[in-house]
């Protein structure tokens, strides 16, 4: 038996090498993290369904001819990603005040924005990922002009797209994060939208209570995390079997 090997490990995920040349097996762990990793947990069932959220998210968004990593889904956990050349940025959406924003502006939460605007952090570790502007990511080569020119093409269409799904199913997208890599096909590169778009990096609100359906009942301490996820799952009509037959007691059989 060989072991596969590990490409990269982190907060929620893991990246193993691929089946095929150019791909990546990305692995969604239970683990939950928050404050750059000052606050850790498990949260049993969370890695299934993002793994299947993520999925529906980004098949939705490659129907309407985003460019995406994502190539299928290989079981509960476990995804085929093309390999690309992770830009080293969060790029942040947001229609309503919450979060960072509200705490640095001094908007309250929940206020609804005159127009959706998008943010930019560097993604550093070592320096809490900061907020950066498109002069700091040009000068320092993070990101080209016409990669920052995509990227911003792309997340206003995906932000749009996703604004409208999640209101069909009850529930306001306040904000969320993407990540974008570079494809390499021969002698020509895309930008193609990476990472996972879950409940982990969105802020996901039921349309009429304005209750949290995401990391931030983590972040809170207000429990009910994985409950909240299954619900956002069941909305959008993509329950896993696994965690639906869950904690429902003996099945009749007739
Ligand atoms: N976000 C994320 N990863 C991060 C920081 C933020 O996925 O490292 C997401 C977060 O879930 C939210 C949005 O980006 O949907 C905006 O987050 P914010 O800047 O308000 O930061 P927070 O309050 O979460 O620290």
């Amino acid at each position: 038996m060989k072991r596969r090997r590990v490409i990269y490990e982190g907060k929620a995920k893991i990246l193993y090498e691929g089946t095929e040349p150019g791909t990546v097996i990305q692995y969604f762990k239970d683990d939950a993290t928050a404050g750059n990793g000052a606050k850790k947990d498990t949260i049993e069932g969370k890695g299934v369904l993002n793994n299947r959220i993520s999925e529906y998210l980004m098949t939705q968004l490659a129907g309407i001819g985003v460019p995406t990593h994502f190539v299928r889904r290989l079981n509960m956990r476990e995804q085929l990603i093309k390999e690309v050349e992770i830009i080293p940025l969060e790029v942040v959406v947001r229609n309503v005040a919450a979060g960072s924003m509200s705490k640095r502006l001094g908007i309250e939460e929940g206020t609804a924005l005159p127009r959706s605007i998008i943010e930019y952090y560097y993604k550093n570790d070592a320096l809490n990922d900061p907020w950066v502007s498109e002069e700091h990511i040009t000068a320092f080569g993070w990101a080209s002009p016409q990669d920052l020119d995509d990227m911003v093409n792309l997340t206003i269409r995906i932000n749009d797209f996703l604004s409208g799904l999640f209101l069909g199913a009850g529930i306001k997208l306040v904000d969320f994060k993407l990540e974008f890599g570079r494809l390499w096909e021969n002698d020509f590169m895309r930008i193609v939208l990476a990472d996972e778009i879950s409940p982990d990096n969105c802020r996901l609100w039921d349309v009429t209570t304005n209750e949290k359906l995401d990391k931030d009942r983590f972040r809170r301490d207000m429990g009910g995390v994985v409950e909240a996820y299954s619900e956002v799952a069941r909305r959008l009509g993509i329950m896993p079997e696994s965690i639906q037959g869950e904690n429902k007691g003996p099945v009749l059989v007739k």
